[in-house]
C-alpha cells in the first residue's frame, strides 16, 4: 500500500532507479531490506493510533513493510499509477484483484489465450464462489462486446498473449468497459511498463508477475496490482491486509534491483527477439513465426500503436509439425535452458503443447492454436549470434529427425 510521490517529468530510466526510496537516518545509498515482522511504537497511544486509523506508519509486515513499499511505489511510478500493491506471486496479484473487486453473481469476460493458471483461476476456483467467466477471442473486439451482460463487472485481458503473441486492442476494450460500467484489467507481464502502459491506454488496473521480466534473472516469485483508482486500491489492499497475500521483503528487494536495469534489459530482449524472429522467417524448416515486431504479424500496426517495443518472446511452428521434430529441435540445442519460464537474461526454449499447455485437452489446444510443432523461445541477453547458432543446431537436428 503505497501512495506514490510523483517525480515527473523524470524519464522512465531515472524513475526505475530513483523512485520510491525513502532513505533512513543511516543515510544508506542502496535500498535496505527490512527483515522484520513487526514494528515498535513510541508509546501505547501511538500503537493505538496505528492500529485503529489508516494513518501512515508501519505496523506489521503483512501489510506495511518499507522494502515492499519501495517496490510498490517504484513499479506504480513506472506504470504511471498512484497506487501499487505487491503480492506473493503473479497469480496472487490476480487472485487479490478478483477477491477485491468481484462478488458472487458478478460476471467476467476474459481472453481465451490468458496465462494457463489465470484460466484455471476463473474456471475452477472463482466459479465456486458464484463468479462466472466467459472466454472470448483476444483479438476480436466484437466478441468481447457480445459477451458483456448486465452483471459483467470485469474485462480481463493479456496483451501480447503467450505464446502466440496475439494483441488486444486495449483502447477499444477500455471504451467497452466504460460503457458497460465494468473494469478493464490488463496483465502486462510480457511488456512491462517499459514497453506498454495500459493505464494510459484506458485500463483501470494492471497486474504483473514480477517473476518474469521485472526480476529478469530467475530468482524470485512475486507479483503486483497497480491502479489510479483509490476504490480499486482500497478493495485490493483490504484483501492483502486481511488475507495475507503479501510479498516478502527479501523478494521485494530483489525485484527493486531488477527494476533498476529493466529498461536496458527490455531493449536488449526486444532487439535480440526481432533479430531472431526475422532470421527464423527465412529459414527452411520453419513455418509461421509469431512475433508482433514482424511486418507479417497480422496485428503489427496495433502492437506498434500501443507498445514502444515488441517484447522478447519469439514463437514459431516447424514446417513439419510433429512432436518428434519439435523435441529433436529442442534437444539439438546445446545450452538454451529447457524450462517453462521466460523473461530471463538466460534464453529459454519451451514446447508449449507438452509443458505450459500440456494439461489442456487436445481440443482445447487445437482451439488455442498450440500445435505439436510449436516452439517458444524467450530471447535472453546472451550474444544474439550465439542464440541464433543454437537455433541453427535445433533446425539441423529437427531436419535429421
Ligand atoms: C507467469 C505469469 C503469471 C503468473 O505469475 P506467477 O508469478 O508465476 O504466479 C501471470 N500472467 C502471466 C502472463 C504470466 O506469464
Amino acid at each position: 500500500m503505497s501512495h506514490v510521490q510523483l517525480l515527473e517529468p523524470l524519464g522512465l530510466e531515472t524513475l526505475a532507479i530513483r523512485s520510491g526510496q525513502h532513505r533512513s537516518a543511516e543515510g544508506e545509498h542502496n535500498d535496505p531490506i527490512f527483515t522484520t515482522s513487526s514494528f515498535v511504537f513510541k508509546n501505547a497511544a501511538q500503537a493505538a493510533e496505528r492500529f485503529t486509523t489508516s494513518n501512515d506508519g508501519n505496523v506489521y509486515s503483512r501489510f506495511t513493510n518499507p522494502t515492499v513499499q519501495t517496490f510498490e511505489e517504484r513499479l506504480a511510478t513506472l506504470e504511471g499509477a498512484r497506487y501499487g500493491i505487491a503480492s506473493a506471486s503473479g497469480m496472487c496479484a490476480i487472485l487479490s484483484l478478483c477477491l477485491g473487486v468481484l462478488k458472487s453473481g458478478d460476471h467476467v469476460v476474459a481472453s481465451d489465450n490468458l496465462f494457463g493458471s489465470s484460466i484455471s483461476l476463473f474456471t475452477n476456483i472463482l466459479s465456486r464462489f458464484g463468479i462466472e467467466t466467459d472466454f472470448v477471442s483476444t483479438t476480436n473486439v466484437e466478441n468481447w462486446r457480445d459477451a458483456i451482460r448486465d452483471e459483467t463487472r470485469l474485462l480481463f485481458a493479456e496483451s501480447p498473449t503467450n505464446p502466440l503473441a496475439e494483441i488486444t486492442d486495449i483502447r477499444a476494450l477500455s471504451a467497452l468497459a466504460e460503457s458497460a460500467g465494468a473494469l478493464l484489467v490488463v496483465d502486462n507481464c510480457l511488456c512491462t511498463p517499459v514497453l506498454q502502459q495500459p493505464l494510459a491506454l484506458g485500463a483501470h488496473a494492471v497486474v504483473h508477475s514480477a517473476t518474469k521480466y521485472l526480476d529478469g534473472q530467475g530468482r524470485c516469485v512475486g507479483g503486483a496490482v497497480v491502479t489510479n483508482s483509490q476504490e480499486i486500491h482500497d478493495a485490493v489492499f483490504a484483501v492483502l491486509r486481511t488475507g495475507g497475500t503479501c510479498m516478502s521483503p527479501f523478494n521485494a528487494w530483489v525485484f527493486l534491483k531488477g527494476l533498476e536495469t529493466l529498461s536496458l534489459r527490455m531493449r536488449g530482449h526486444c532487439e535480440s527477439a526481432l533479430t531472431l524472429a526475422s532470421w527464423l522467417e527465412s529459414q527452411e524448416g520453419v513455418g509461421r513465426v509469431y512475433y508482433p515486431g514482424l511486418d507479417s504479424h497480422p496485428q503489427h500496426q496495433l502492437a506498434a500503436s500501443q507498445q514502444t517495443g515488441f517484447g522478447g518472446i519469439v514463437t514459431f511452428d516447424l514446417s513439419e509439425p510433429s512432436r518428434e521434430k519439435a523435441f529433436a529441435f529442442i534437444d539439438g540445442c546445446q545450452w538454451l535452458s529447457i524450462t517453462g519460464n521466460f523473461g530471463d537474461v538466460k534464453s529459454t526454449i519451451t514446447h508449449p503443447a507438452t509443458t505450459t499447455h500440456g494439461r489442456l485437452t487436445q481440443a482445447q489446444r487445437d482451439q488455442a492454436g498450440i500445435g505439436e510443432g510449436l516452439i517458444r523461445v524467450s530471447a535472453g541477453l546472451e550474444n544474439v549470434q550465439d542464440i541464433q547458432a543454437e537455433l541453427q543446431c535445433g533446425l539441423a537436428a529437427a531436419r535429421a529427425a
